[in-house]
Order: C-alpha cells, then sequence, then structure tokens
C-alpha cells in the first residue's frame, strides 16, 4: 500500500516538443499522462524519476503547485451529502440514494438511482455517470447535482424527461474520488490515480478487486451486481469526448479501434455536437478523439467497462481549466444539458428483451453477441434483461448461456428508434439428451414425425421433459406404422 505522503512528491510537469513516441516511453515507464496538446503534455511525476526526462532529453517545466483552488460556490463533500440526501428524500418515489462504501479517509461513495419504481429493479437498461475520480476536477460534480435537480424537477412535465425516467435506471455518483476533492488532489489518500487502476486488457488483465484503490474496489463490486449498458466518466483538464479503447497490446499503434468503432464514435459525436466548445474545437475534430489516438493509458475505467463489462464507457473531459471559477459552472452546464440528456438515450437503442428458461420462465445469465462484433454483452441475471446498443442495421445474434442450448436469431433489423425487442426463451442442455433419445426412438420404431421441436410437448403443459418421453413411448408402442 503506498502511503499517503508520498502523493505530496508528485510533481505536475509541462512538457514540450514531445511527440507520440516520447509520450509512448512515458507511459510504459509509468509516468501518469494527464493530458497532450500539439507538442506539449501535463504529467504527474514523482521528484525522484525527473532524471527519467532528462535521460530522455525532454525539455520540462516543473509547474508550481497550484495555488488553493477557488472552492467558493462549489458544493463541499458536506453539501453534496445534504444535498443528495434532501433530493432522495423529497422524490421518494423516484430517487434513492446508495453509499457504495468508504473511501479511504472514511467518506461515503454516494450513488444516486433515479428511475420509476425506484426500489426495484425492471426490465430497463442501466446508465451512469460518475465524477471527479480526479479530485481536483470538480465541474462534473456539479453537472452531475445539476442533472439530477434537472430530472426530478422535469419528471412529469417534460415528456423527454419522464420517458427516460421512466424507461432507464439512471445512475448518477456525482464524486467518486471525495478525500482527493476535499484535500483539492488528483489521486486518493493511497497516492492512486483511480483512472489508472482498474484491470484492462494489456498490463493487468485480472478482472478483481484484490490489491486495488478503496474506492475502485467499491465501484467494481456495485459493477458486478449491476448490468450498465452505457456510462461515461468526467473530467476536466480538456474539452473532447474520448472513446475506447485507451491502450493496445500493440505499443505503437496509433489508434485503437473496439468492435463497436462506428457505434462509440457516433455516440461520441452525439454528445460533442451538441456541445459548442467540444463542437467547434480547434484541436480535436468534431470535439472528439480515440483514447490510444489522444495519449495511452492503462488501467482506465472506460476501458474497464468495455471489456469486462460489455458496456459502452467514455471519459468526457468537461473544460480546459480544471478547476474553473463557480461563475464559469452555470454556463458549462447549459453547455452540457442536451449532451447529457441525449446520451443517455442511447441506452434504449439497438436490441432488447428477456432472456429466461423455457421451462422454469426464470431470467438467465447469458451472453448476447452479435455476429460480426467481437463483443459479447451480458444479460442482467436478476431480471434476464439485456440491451445490445446498436446502429441501424440488419443483424444476426445469438444468445447462450452455461447449461442452455444457444438460439441464433437472424435478420433482425434495428432502426433510428427506440429498441427492437427480442424476449429469449433457452431449453436447457438437458432437452438435448430427450431429444437425442426420441431421434433414437425414430430411428429404432422407425416412426416418421416431422414435427418442430415445440411439438415434442406432448403433454401440452408448456415444458419438454421427461414425461414428455414417457408419453412418446407410449405413443409409439401403439403406433401401428412401427
Ligand atoms: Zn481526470
Amino acid at each position: 500500500m503506498v502511503s499517503a505522503e508520498l502523493t505530496s512528491e508528485y510533481k505536475r510537469v509541462r512538457l514540450s516538443n514531445v511527440n507520440h513516441q516520447d509520450i509512448l516511453s512515458l507511459t510504459q515507464k509509468g509516468i501518469d499522462i494527464d493530458h497532450v496538446w500539439d507538442d506539449n503534455a501535463i504529467i504527474y511525476i514523482r521528484s525522484n524519476s525527473l532524471s527519467i526526462l532528462d535521460t530522455m532529453n525532454i525539455s520540462y517545466t516543473v509547474l508550481r503547485k497550484p495555488d488553493v483552488r477557488n472552492k467558493e460556490g462549489y458544493h463541499s463533500y458536506t453539501e453534496i451529502g445534504e444535498t443528495l440526501t434532501s433530493i432522495a428524500t423529497s422524490y421518494p418515489n423516484i430517487c434513492k440514494l446508495y453509499t457504495i462504501g468508504k473511501s479511504y479517509e472514511g467518506r461515503n461513495l454516494w450513488f444516486m438511482k433515479i428511475s420509476d419504481n425506484v426500489e426495484i429493479e425492471e426490465d430497463e437498461p442501466e446508465v451512469k455517470y460518475i465524477s471527479t475520480m480526479h479530485g481536483d476536477e470538480p465541474v462534473g460534480t456539479e453537472l452531475c447535482l445539476n442533472f439530477i435537480h434537472y430530472l426530478v424537477n422535469n419528471y412529469e412535465s417534460d415528456p423527454r424527461v419522464t420517458d427516460l425516467v421512466n424507461e432507464m435506471e439512471i445512475w448518477v455518483m456525482p464524486l467518486m474520488n471525495p478525500d482527493g476533492y476535499v484535500h483539492q488532489q488528483r489521486y486518493n489518500m493511497q497516492g492512486i490515480d483511480l483512472n489508472r487502476g482498474f484491470p484492462d486488457r494489456v498490463k493487468d488483465n485480472i478482472n478483481t478487486t484484490e490489491g486495488r484503490a478503496i474506492e475502485i474496489q467499491h465501484l467494481m463490486n456495485w459493477a458486478f451486481k449491476h448490468s450498465s449498458v452505457l456510462s461515461a466518466n468526467f473530467h476536466t483538464g480538456a474539452t473532447v469526448v474520448n472513446y475506447p479503447y485507451d491502450s493496445d497490446f500493440d505499443y505503437y499503434k496509433d489508434y485503437s479501434a473496439t468492435p463497436d468503432e462506428e457505434l462509440m464514435k457516433t455516440i461520441a459525436l452525439s454528445y460533442a455536437s451538441l456541445n459548442k466548445s467540444m463542437n467547434e474545437s480547434s484541436y480535436f475534430p468534431s470535439g472528439i478523439t480515440n483514447g490510444v489516438e489522444w495519449y495511452t493509458a492503462y488501467g482506465g475505467m472506460q476501458d474497464w467497462n468495455y471489456i469486462w463489462l460489455g458496456c459502452n464507457e467514455m471519459t468526457i473531459e468537461l473544460n480546459d481549466v480544471k478547476w474553473p471559477s463557480f461563475s464559469e459552472i452555470p454556463s458549462l452546464w447549459n453547455e452540457n444539458r442536451e449532451a447529457m440528456l441525449t446520451y443517455i438515450s442511447w441506452a434504449l437503442r439497438g436490441i432488447r428483451g428477456v432472456v429466461t428458461d423455457a421451462e422454469t420462465g426464470m431470467p438467465i445469465n447469458a451472453i448476447v453477441r452479435v455476429l460480426g462484433i467481437d463483443h459479447d454483452i451480458y444479460t442482467d441475471p436478476d431480471v434476464g434483461d439485456y440491451h445490445r446498443l446498436l446502429l441501424p442495421g440488419v443483424y444476426s445474434v445469438s444468445i447462450s448461456a452455461d447449461g442452455y442450448l444457444t438460439k441464433i436469431m437472424t435478420d433482425i433489423t434495428v432502426d433510428e428508434g427506440h429498441a427492437t425487442r427480442h424476449d429469449i426463451q433457452l431449453f436447457p442442455q438437458s432437452f438435448t439428451d430427450i431429444r437425442n433419445a426420441i431421434i433414437i426412438l425414430k430411428l429404432i420404431s422407425n416412426f416418421q414425425i416431422n414435427e418442430p421441436i415445440q411439438k415434442l410437448d406432448i403433454t401440452n403443459d408448456g415444458k419438454i421433459g421427461i414425461p414428455d418421453l414417457i408419453d412418446f413411448m407410449r405413443l409409439i408402442a401403439f403406433d401401428p406404422h412401427s
């Protein structure tokens, strides 16, 4: 475990005249890249590692510690808790406030759920917004609070807000790194960068919580029990929507596309096009970037979401200045409100349905795979619902689960509107044994039937099982042709 004192050794350093390879080499050496623009970069580096820069002949300036940021106007940690509690109390039908764990210094990690029938889990896509995993990037915290206010204030008066709240389960965590926020620092109080500490596919591909920052552990444990399909984490330091991947097996790649590249770009664009500063960005075309295209980062939360949870997550950088004066928050909220609403609405597109056991009707923990897109998503085992975000087109989809026969659906049409619904019943694997027995009996008895599989429900009780087999044996025993 890293002691808290070590965090004080971190220097914030500006590099100039660096190229893509320099940045990559620094990342390989474990240096924390904050952001990159033109041939400049801001990095975080321990003072005893500054010699690395000298060795690489990189010119740099150690930035003075930022002045104590102007907290005026920003909600304090305590006020954030009071605000969330008060909203949850005022709108108990659509808001429920969870504390999913405590930070290293014992502060609450609040997660607000906003949905109709908020007490129960329904056949609805789960989406999440998480902000300020870097404690010195507080804009998203304020925007998340505004977002929650906006949803509850407009529920049942604004049809779009009403639909979003009724049709999905919206989770908002305004402050993932409360200790960092209180101490106005990037890291948590174990000295860990929370956006470099998740499992990824390249350097740390073991999807367990062991040995990770305490805040990451709580978030991972929460995510394992939920099935979010779309999410974003908010930062400052740039103004751009960054979509996966943030790292690649090939160190020398300068772009790393996911199998859902077109979908990712389209969703990223739908956010950025509604945000004036992103849309008019002179540095990022259309206000979006692929993670690796910008700079490689290992252990980021967005890649973990996509790779390990099947959830489309992006990293949204809200403002070039990390901690702007609070007087800028209203215009930042104006710039992002529409984008935040539109972004989550993507969770309602593509194909959706509920996967159940054909015999018992119970929900199944199943894998949903679109043929031709090498990326699985999963049902939520509590309800059995799946939500596969897709662009308009015609798809083939396979649904599989341990102990069940795989089902393949072809010619599934997805259009611009709400998701196409396909509820799926899977037959248990044991069903094949019965079917095989019947086929063998057919061969032995030369019994001629050409009925579809469903017709094997001879006892007509809606299920196929041993009683059907027994009935079938009786049937052929009395069949005049056998
Ligand atoms: Zn950040």
